[in-house]
């Protein structure tokens, strides 16, 4: 396995992309990075989704000098596209500052004009807007060392081509030029060769691959939509065990977080815990006390996973052989799978593009409703009733039925009594829910939420003494504890709730001062 390392980057760099949480390269990363960084000129070619920005976008920021003159130049066929680099290159300089300006069309040219004249270093703009600047005299491309063309076809297929060859023509003859593009047709071919020198050619083409045969399927939410759509998704299809693959450690985290928050058991493995840590998780997962896994493919890679029901991919992977590998975790041995995938409008070439290397179909499905997700719960509830009917052990409630019999029908009876515990469940909102808890409390218990968990090393002995020395409860009062990562929930006695809750929040666990509230009920 190659590592960021590796390649010959900066620690600058490598702090910058472990903060973002990316384990390990994508292959045309893997392949454009080391020949940049070397001073070569490069010819990649490689589907949408890959990874190019950083393969191009790393190079040119440790390559930065000090001077604050323009020194790369990126054009890119889109405003959009020019904005994406620009960020990109913004954080992965992180803790170098490098000065970096978009320039495109339909902003105020004085806005960038003034960027420009504090003395930024990167350039990343649309074609036509960079040619205006150019004219204006208010970009000098005298001292720009590296040229990328990314999108190359894009650009061309916009009429951009005698643009392009007129900024490339300003530009000084011992530049570096690289040229990025998901397809290689004639007339991209013909620039690349005439604008590089010696280049060092990349092409990831995706080799057929074969999927096993197990139910795939996706859902499109808008990103900010996403965690909503999942957690529906979750109670319509009501896994057993699954695993959620996300593409960086950070997203893992802060996903499995999410999922906590919410009431499922979830944990997460990735490439930063340490052996011990994801032993455990391993075990807690085989055996059963964990519903869902939250991972990232470098740590489902090295892991012997048991056979799940599902695989759900919260973000599309970048390339196709991840999501073969991913969705490999279910259907094993002629069982039944699922594999669910997630995306986001922008992501559908990147779904195309996995079709066709796997030959294989994904079903577009409906977001599940809240109807579909009570509806589901009818089923769960009615499951669970049948259950026990078959325990029996009915007697005292026989009693009570009889007792309202005589003012009401028993029918009605059983429907109110449905009613009542199916209700509140209902009128929740999990578009609006947030940060609200599962498991269901005890009667006469109140749940509270406390903002310290695993990692502050709280333990249940901490969270007991704090209720017992500062409250004055006896220990054994109170009840169930659930420590989670960031945070943690404790049953005490509803009568002594508030008093619990005041004397909390003026004390502090493990050297961190608490902030204590009541749980939320959950959906
Ligand atoms: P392309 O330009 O090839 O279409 P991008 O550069 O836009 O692809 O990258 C697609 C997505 O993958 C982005 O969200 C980016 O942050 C993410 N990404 C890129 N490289 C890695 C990596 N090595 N590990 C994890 N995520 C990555
Ligand atoms: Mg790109």
């Amino acid at each position: 396995m190659t590592t960021f390392a590796d390649l010959g980057l900066s620690d600058a760099i490598l702090r910058a992309l472990s903060e973002l949480g990316y384990e390990e390269p994508t292959p045309v990363q893997e392949q454009a990075i080391p020949p940049l960084i070397e001073g070569n000129d490069v010819i990649g070619q490689a589907q949408t989704g890959t990874g190019k920005t950083a393969a191009f976008a790393l190079p040119i920021v440790q390559k930065i000098l000090p001077q604050r003159v323009p020194q790369a130049l990126i054009l890119t066929p889109t405003r959009e596209l020019a904005m994406q680099v620009a960020e990109a290159i913004f954080k992965y300089s992180k803790g170098s500052q490098i000065r970096v300006a978009p320039v495109y069309g339909g902003q105020p040219i004085s806005r960038q004009l003034r960027a420009l004249e504090q003395g930024v270093q990167v350039v990343v703009g649309t074609p036509g807007r960079i040619m205006d600047h150019m004219r204006r005299g208010t970009l000098a491309l005298a001292n720009i060392r590296m040229v990328v063309l990314d999108e190359a076809d894009e650009m061309l297929n916009m009429g951009f081509i005698e643009d392009i060859e007129y900024i490339l023509q300003q530009t000084p003859q011992e530049r570096q030029t690289a040229l990025f593009s998901a397809t290689m047709p004639a007339e991209v071919e013909k620039l690349a060769r005439r604008y590089t020198r010696d280049p060092q050619r990349i092409s990831i083409v995706p080799e057929q691959l074969a999927v096993p045969r197990i139910r795939q399927t996706y859902y499109e939410a808008a990103p900010r939509e996403k965690l909503d759509v999942l957690t529906r998704v979750l109670d319509v299809e009501t896994p057993p065990a699954a695993i959620i693959f996300c593409r960086t450690r950070s997203e893992a985290d802060s996903l499995g977080e999410s999922l906590q928050a919410r009431g499922y058991t979830a944990e997460v493995i990735h490439g930063d815990l340490a052996q011990t840590q994801r032993d455990r998780v391993m075990k807690r997962f085989r055996d059963g006390q964990v519903e869902l896994l939250v991972a990232t493919d470098v740590a489902a890679r090295g892991l012997d996973i048991p056979d799940v029901s599902h695989v759900i991919n919260y973000d599309v992977p970048n390339d196709p052989e991840s999501y073969v590998h991913r969705i490999g975790r279910t259907g094993r041995a002629g069982r039944t799978g699922q594999a669910i995938t997630i995306i986001s409008p922008r992501e559908r070439r990147q779904l195309q593009i996995i079709q066709r290397v796997t030959k294989s179909k994904l079903t577009h499905e409906r977001i599940p409703t809240l109807a579909d997700v009570a509806a589901r719960r009818r089923e769960a509830f009615k499951e669970a009733l049948r259950n026990v009917l078959t325990e029996g052990d009915l007697d005292p409630y026989i009693l009570m039925v009889e007792d309202m019999a005589d003012e009401h029908d028993t029918t009605e009876v059983a429907a109110a009594a449905f009613k009542l515990l199916l209700n509140e469940v209902e009128q929740e909102d999990t578009l609006a829910s947030v940060a609200g808890d599962g498991a269901g409390v005890e009667p006469g218990m109140t749940r509270l939420f406390l903002d310290v968990g695993r990692f502050d090393r709280v333990r249940p002995a901490d969270i007991v003494g704090a209720i017992a020395n500062e409250a004055g409860l006896p220990g054994k009062s109170v009840g169930s504890i659930d420590i989670y990562d960031r945070f943690s929930f404790v049953e005490v006695p509803s009568d002594t709730a508030q008093k619990v809750l005041r004397a909390l929040n003026n004390t502090a666990i493990r050297g961190k001062a608490l902030n204590v509230s009541v749980a939320k009920p959950k959906r």
